[in-house]
């Protein structure tokens, strides 16, 4: 099957490297006839170019509309002395969201036999993650001594600077600061309402405004603003809800909800409340995650990282149990895209098929060891390795296609 337009493939580090070749070669490659624009994340490379290769991924991902993305490390002290860093290189992640702008959506894979480990939840929860702003393109002062800290806002073309006392430090500290557009939470707000609306679901979204009222208080605001001019009379038609409430509020509904709701979350609220759910729905590889962009770009990855302690141990010869599930559906989201902006039906239903394969083979109990954990139990149950559960995979890909 030919894939008419190229799609930009970022690779990764670590074990989520490891599977993410052992895909493309047992599940993609045999079947499609695509070009990739390759781009080597993974850190060594990113060092060698002093990062360049990604902003050159994210500029590739403008030009051809859909990219898929591995994990990635994001370095800290540990990783520049592991990997002997020039610099603690940026989050990849984080330059390519600066990049693009937009919403990351992450949504459960849901299987049969692994219930959510919470009791309500009986339908999915989708996370509208806002990729941009916040402390993700902060400047950060560690604060030596005794000084002023402040916030200082200069307009362009002169006019008085705005000046603010944040804190008259007696002794060290830190001091960070940190900011939104309202171009970019307008986009986030439109594409929640869009995803909500096309997904049938409800639409929740939460922030701190009672304490940052200015900051905080804006994204609820233009949240508001959006709803009323744009969605009320559709949502009220479909039977959908917008619920605005103080985060808190929102967190402690949502372990009482049923699901069937797109929670949209600001960018640090979505980053770490989409691994609890990850977990909640049996594990962090079951959670697809995509990037979607004002200007109509798709960038799709795992939620999940480079899984580091599977890494040491694959690199020590012992038996590892990785799961690829995300970084099957990521491949899969963006074939979809592609088949879908193409209008290429066939590569669509391939991207399908690969999906179902991948759910049937843990459904009829193939599992790696984080999904074994979690699955009702069952005497068909059995535990296989990375490189077992992508050939089961394969198995049952193969299955369907000829019975097509
Ligand atoms: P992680 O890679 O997500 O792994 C955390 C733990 O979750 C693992 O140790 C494992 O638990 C479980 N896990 C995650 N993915 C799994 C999978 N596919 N199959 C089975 N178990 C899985 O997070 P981390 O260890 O905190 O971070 C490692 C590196 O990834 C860091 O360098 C971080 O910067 C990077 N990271 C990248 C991204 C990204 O590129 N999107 C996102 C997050 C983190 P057990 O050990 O209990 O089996
Ligand atoms: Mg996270």
């Amino acid at each position: 099957m030919k894939v008419k337009t190229p799609i930009v493939e970022m690779d990764g580090d670590e074990m989520a490297r490891v599977m993410w070749r052992m895909v493309k070669d047992k599940l993609l490659l045999p079947y499609l006839d695509m070009t990739l624009q390759y781009y080597d994340l993974g850190l060594k490379n990113r060092n060698e170019t002093d990062d360049k290769v990604t902003t050159d991924a994210a500029e590739a991902v403008k030009k051809h509309g859909v990219g898929v993305k591995c994990a990635t490390i994001t370095p800290n002290k540990e990783r520049v002395k592991e990997y002997n860093l020039k610099q603690e290189w940026k989050s990849p992640n984080g330059t390519i969201r600066a990049l693009l702008d937009g919403t990351v959506f992450r949504a459960p894979i849901l299987v049969k036999n692994i219930p959510a480990s919470v009791r309500t939840w009986k339908k999915p929860i989708h996370i509208g993650r806002h990729a941009y702003g916040d402390i993700y393109k902060n400047a950060e002062i560690r604060v030596p001594g005794p000084g002023r800290g402040e916030l200082v806002f200069t307009p362009e073309g002169g006019g008085k600077p705005v000046r603010l006392t944040i804190q008259n430090f007696e002794g060290p500290g830190i001091l960070q600061g940190i900011h939104n557009t309202d171009k970019s939470i307008q986009s986030f707000a439109k594409a929640c309402f869009t995803y909500a609306y096309d997904m049938k679901l409800h639409l929740w979204f939460g922030t701190k405004d009672t304490i940052s009222k200015t900051y905080d208080a804006q994204f609820r605001q233009i949240f508001d603003e959006e709803y009323r001019r744009n969605w009320e009379q559709k949502f009220k038609d479909t039977g959908l809800e917008y619920n605005f409430t103080l985060i808190d509020d929102t967190v402690a509904r949502i372990m009482r909800s049923e699901g069937g709701l797109l929670w949209a979350c600001k960018n640090y609220d979505g980053d770490v409340m989409s691994d609890m759910l990850g977990s909640a729905y049996g594990s962090l590889a079951m959670m697809t995650s995509v990037l979607v962009s004002p200007d109509g770009f798709y960038e799709f990855e795992a939620s999940h990282g480079t899984v580091q302690k599977h890494y040491y141990k694959y690199l020590k010869g012992e038996k590892t149990s990785t799961n690829s599930m995300a970084l099957i559906f990521a491949w899969a989201g963006a074939l979809k895209k592609r088949g879908e902006l193409d209008r290429t039906s066939d590569i669509a239903d391939f991207a399908t098929h690969l999906e179902r394969a991948a759910v049937e083979t843990v459904e009829n109990g193939v599992m790696t060891g984080d999904l074994i954990r979690v699955a009702e139990p069952s005497p068909r149950n059995r535990q296989v390795q990375t490189e077992e559960f992508i050939d089961a995979i394969a198995e049952q890909l193969k299955g369907r296609l000829r019975r097509k």
